[in-house]
């Protein structure tokens, strides 16, 4: 294991102004911190963040990316808390190992293919700082070096795909390229033994038949730069496993020569010399049209620099070559890591290794292409983005500000209408709580619960909003259905039909409906009458019949009984019946109507019988009841009565009715359907005010829907 010594030896070697101190109490702190702790291959845990650091060393990070490493698991697995770090290393450091153990908690969670790219951006969004992001890029290179110890073959294959997934695209993706390559193999020995075993065949028949000619190769090219006074550095770079089996994949091609698998590398130290060695190669030997690539003068979005041709060098070998300067060279394969160190450099002094992240911003700012810019390197890119987890761990995007309402909703719709509480990992909160970034979310639902208006005031996703505002469209719709069909049942009980919708139903096209619940929402808004249903069905329907069947008998007139009451108005000797349709009782408002042959009959004013002689008002008698009255008389009052249908209704009516001090003479059932009886109730009374005492208290009564005078 790599000594404290050795660590900062390295970091000395490259950063003179490290603070060895730090990195000294760092190490110190975090061997202590996993002293009982021990990895799966046996090994003591503390050899684990001591390896992440020297990954980090590698790309010659500052110390507080050394100490971030060392500290990196700290938080997570030790009894080590967030205050004992920031105390001893500061705010800078404890901010920087927060970001790693964020990072650490959401990496265990399942993901599927087209969850990647989403989790990619919420690693980006999660790591503020590039530095956390190295250290997690450092601590999974590490893990994956040491994953043959992991015994769960179930384990070692989803660690190498998340890493395939995940971390060698954004190890890519912020371009650094060797930590991509390495991560990138290492999975593929994992995930497809098979394939890679037999590239390694492969490529051990043709090192193993090629190997004098790579070293001639390069031996032949380092004579001719020197024939033409360049200095230069060449190497040969074996293409990795898994690059090769990318293009063979690709391009549906086998790989048969060196060229194939080896690309020739010249470093020099200057841009000119770039060129001046490629005009070298190009003039001694046959150029491979259509393989020149000028990524100097135009670099490759995550800042690639280098010049590319294919020759027919050496030996008529085809093979590969790549020229760039050492500075290029090294920001290849750091990345953004070498890019700031160089432009520190340019600078001078003036700037203490605290620099980093604003080196780092303008380089970014200084990317050609906005829209590379904000694809490959901007950090900040996903900041208007929130990344939350359901509890199978599936990976739901939503934009910044989102609830527990928009992630209901995004997962399903049908989740959203029924949501009624939500829990952040583990922790009851109110649906209008702000989701942040690896929450992990549960909701509950309820299928009683519905969506609520104020919902919509906590939803910033349009899913939500208009899932919100359907659902309420449509329970309006729901509630004016009900009415119109409660409205329609009433009406035609009211005018004596059976209320049938199957009849009504046959009907729809000529009342201009789609369907039923059409129907009865239009008639529930008002927008038509029930009349108007029941003239379509019944065209000889005419709206002056009450009561069905209408008994010849009750539209006749009745004979007054006795002479308990006096009338005035009257023709004298003009004979006297009460209307059976409204009957009239003293204290009404009355008119008589003169009936040729029979005399007068009395009416209520307000009977619909007296309208049909509008046209005849000679007929019409302005009456009234005489002052004298028989307190031994009765008159019968009519009722029309919708009492529930329950057992006792009945029993309790005619209670009520008798309490009241009224005498039935008559009840008739007009319909009686599984919710209400609809009743015909005659009741003795002495006056109008005597009915509408026992009225007053039938509408007070639970099993009476609703009851009235009888109106014609
Ligand atoms: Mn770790």
């Amino acid at each position: 294991m790599t000594t404290v010594t050795q660590l900062i030896d390295k970091v000395k070697s490259y950063d003179p102004q490290a603070n060895a101190e730090l990195i000294a109490g760092a190490y110190a702190f975090a061997m202590e911190a996993h002293q009982h702790q021990k990895r799966e291959s046996g090994e003591p845990y503390f050899t684990h963040p001591v390896a992440v650091a020297m990954i980090i060393t590698e790309m010659k990070l500052d110390t507080a990316s050394i100490v971030t490493a060392l500290l990196h698991d700290t938080i997570e697995d030790t009894p080590v808390t967030h205050d004992e770090i920031e105390k001893k290393f500061g705010q800078e450091i404890v901010t920087l190992v927060d970001g790693a153990t964020k990072l650490t908690q959401i990496e265990l969670q399942s993901i599927n293919q087209q969850q990647a790219e989403n989790f990619r951006k919420l690693v980006l969004a999660m790591s503020n700082d590039i530095r956390v992001l190295l250290v997690k890029l450092a601590d999974r290179l590490h893990n994956m070096r040491t994953l043959v110890h992991v015994k769960s073959e179930e384990k070692r294959k989803r660690i190498a795909r998340e890493t395939m997934d995940i971390y060698a695209p954004l190890a890519g993706r912020i371009g650094v390229h060797h930590l991509k390559d390495e991560l990138e193999d290492l999975a593929f020995i994992q995930l497809n033994p098979d394939g890679r075993a037999s590239i390694m065949s492969r490529l051990k028949f043709l090192r193993e038949e090629g190997e004098d000619t790579v070293g001639s190769i390069i031996q032949s090219l380092k004579k001719l730069f020197r024939e033409n006074d360049l200095k230069v550095e060449i190497s040969g770079r074996e293409k990795t496993p898994y690059s090769i089996w990318l293009k063979m994949h690709r391009q549906n091609i086998g790989f048969e020569q060196l060229a194939d698998i080896i690309a020739f590398r010249v470093l020099v130290d200057t841009i000119e010399e770039c060129y001046q060695a490629l005009g070298i190669v190009h003039s001694s030997y046959p150029v491979v049209p259509g393989r020149f690539k000028d990524y100097i003068s135009t670099p490759k979005p995550n800042h690639y620099q280098s010049l590319h041709t294919a020759i027919i060098g050496p030996n008529q070998q085809r093979i590969e070559i790549q020229i760039r300067t050492f500075s290029m060279h090294e920001v290849n394969e750091y990345g953004v890591a070498a890019h700031w160190k160089y432009k520190q450099g340019a600078r001078g002094q003036e700037g203490d290794e605290f620099r980093w992240l604003r080196g780092l911003l303008e380089i970014l700012e200084s990317a050609a292409d906005p829209e590379e810019f904000l694809e490959h390197t901007k950090l900040e890119m996903y900041q208007d983005q929130v990344f939350c987890f359901t509890p199978r761990g599936d990976l739901i995007s939503l934009p910044t500000g989102a609830t527990p309402i928009d992630f209901a909703y995004s997962v399903h719709s049908e989740i959203g209408n029924h949501c009624v509480a939500a829990k952040i990992n583990g922790r009851m909160v109110p649906l209008r709580t702000v989701l942040h970034n690896g929450d992990q979310v549960e909701i509950t639902t309820s299928k009683a619960q519905a969506p609520s208006p104020t919902w919509e005031r906590y939803a910033v996703t349009g899913k939500a909003r208009a899932c919100i505002r359907r659902y309420i469209r449509n329970q309006k719709r729901a509630q004016f259905i009900e009415l119109g069909r409660s409205m329609l049942h009433k009406n035609f009980k009211q005018e004596g039909f059976d209320y049938s919708e199957k009849l009504i139903e046959k009907h729809l096209k000529d009342i201009g409906c789609a369907s039923l619940d059409d129907l009865f929402a239009l008639i529930g808004e008002g927008l038509k009458t029930s009349q108007d249903i029941i003239r379509k069905i019944y065209p000889e329907y005419t709206q002056k019949r009450r009561f069905e069947p209408p008994l010849p008998s009750e539209f006749v007139e009745r004979k007054e009984s006795g002479t308990a009451m006096s009338i005035k108005g009257l023709i004298p000797g003009m004979a006297i019946h009460y209307a059976g349709c409204c009957h009239p009782l003293p204290g009404d408002r009355i008119v008589g109507i003169v009936m040729t042959g029979r005399g007068v009959t009395v009416h209520t004013y307000d009977c619909d019988n007296v309208s049909k002689f509008a046209d005849d008002p000679d007929r019409i008698l302005d009456i009234a009841w005489g002052d004298q009255r028989c307190e031994e008389s009765s008159y019968v009052g009519r009722l029309h009565i919708i009492l529930f249908n329950k057992v006792g209704s009945l029993a309790g009516l005619t209670t009520m009715i008798g309490k009241g001090g009224g005498n039935i003479s008559n009840l008739k059932i007009i319909h009686r359907s599984e919710e209400f009886f609809d009743l015909i109730v005659d009741v003795e009374v002495k006056d109008a005010q005597h009915l509408s005492a026992i009225l007053a208290a039938m509408r007070s009564a639970s099993m009476v829907s609703s009851v009235e005078r009888s109106r014609g």
